[in-house]
């Protein structure tokens, strides 16, 4: 087992634990230590209904009540860990997943730090083509993914490996065009720069390694099907309606639930209370339909966990 050390020397001192200790019962977990990733991966850790320290200080925690220990990384290294097996699972940026290749499984896509790796140029650049980074100088982070989408597409330029405000190297004139992460544009704005076409999108994913043993194979099963019901629940949502008893079928045409809705007779004869859950992504288009067909007194509510 190969494992590339950092220097801080606690983080000497954990690796050296781990990789000396027992086969532990315990699946091991890497989140970022601090960043975009963080408060996302503390929350769906709890959202799960495991309990831990949460102290950005600390290098480990353990869960009281299950069976996971919790490591803070840098990001760039949870690829790296978990291919080597200090840690078990991670949770990173799919974009770093792909830039670092090393052996690793995707498992979940868990839908949060959505964000996009773009080609952005000097704003004043007119109707800016693929095409055109033939013989441009381009500055990343990201060398590996740039190559690939170069060579994939039959264009010739320079990479410029940078480690940070990648943004500034248009304008100090260390390149023409660079590959930046992208999620709102803002940054690129501030400096000059637009966006013109996108080369890789990403969203955090559950990352693991080779050659687990049976017992911690079970302890990610049931983490998995937590991390689902959660992420299933956050893209539905409850709702209660009375509708009128002549409308029940289209209504329940509209509204198709988990299995079917649940109907109730209101105190009102004449009329029903209809229960269901509907996705998110066509939330309000369902709404505007169902209250054409004279749906009234529209409740909506979150759903916590959605176990199907
Ligand atoms: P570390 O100190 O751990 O190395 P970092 O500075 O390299 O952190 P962050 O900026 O915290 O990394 O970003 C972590 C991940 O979050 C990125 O790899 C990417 O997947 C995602 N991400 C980055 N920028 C955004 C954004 N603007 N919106 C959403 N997600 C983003
Ligand atoms: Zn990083």
């Amino acid at each position: 087992m190969q494992a590339r050390f950092r220097k801080e020397p606690g983080f000497l001192f954990l690796i050296f634990t781990i990789m000396n200790s027992e086969e532990p019962k315990k699946l091991r977990l890497a989140i970022q230590k601090s960043g975009r990733l963080n408060e996302d991966s503390i929350q769906l850790i709890k959202e799960c209904g495991i309990h831990f320290n949460g102290r950005m200080d600390k290098l480990k925690s353990e869960a009281a009540n299950f069976p996971i220990e919790i490591l803070y990384l840098r990001d760039d290294d949870i690829p790296g860990y978990v291919s080597d097996g200090v840690a078990d699972i991670g949770i990173v940026g799919d974009n770093v997943v792909e830039e670092k290749e090393k052996i690793v499984e995707r498992i979940e896509y868990l839908g949060f730090a959505k964000c996009r790796l773009s080609i952005a140029v000097p704003k004043a650049m007119d109707s800016f083509q693929p095409a055109d980074l033939n013989g441009y100088n381009i500055a990343t982070s990201y060398p590996k993914i740039t190559r690939r989408y170069l060579e994939n597409n039959g264009i010739q330029a320079n990479i410029h490996e940078i480690s940070g405000s990648v943004e500034i190297a248009p304008s100090i004139g260390l390149a023409g065009a660079i590959c930046d992460i992208v999620s709102s544009g803002s940054t690129l704005m501030t400096n000059g720069l637009k966006e013109v076409f996108t080369i890789y999108k990403s969203e955090a994913v559950l990352i693991g390694g080779e050659g687990l043993s049976n017992e911690k194979k079970l302890i990610l099963q049931d983490l998995l099907f937590r991390i689902r019901a959660v992420n299933k629940a956050k893209n539905n949502k409850y709702i209660m309606l009375n509708a009128p008893n002549s409308k029940l079928d289209k209504i329940c045409s509209i509204l198709p639930g988990m299995k079917s809705p649940s109907i109730l007779p209101l105190a009102d004869s004449g009329w029903s209370s209809v229960h269901s859950v509907v996705q998110e992504d066509n939330f309000w288009a369902i709404i505007e339909s169902l209250k054409e067909q004279g749906a009234q007194g529209i409740l909506v509510l979150p759903i916590e966990k959605m176990i199907l």
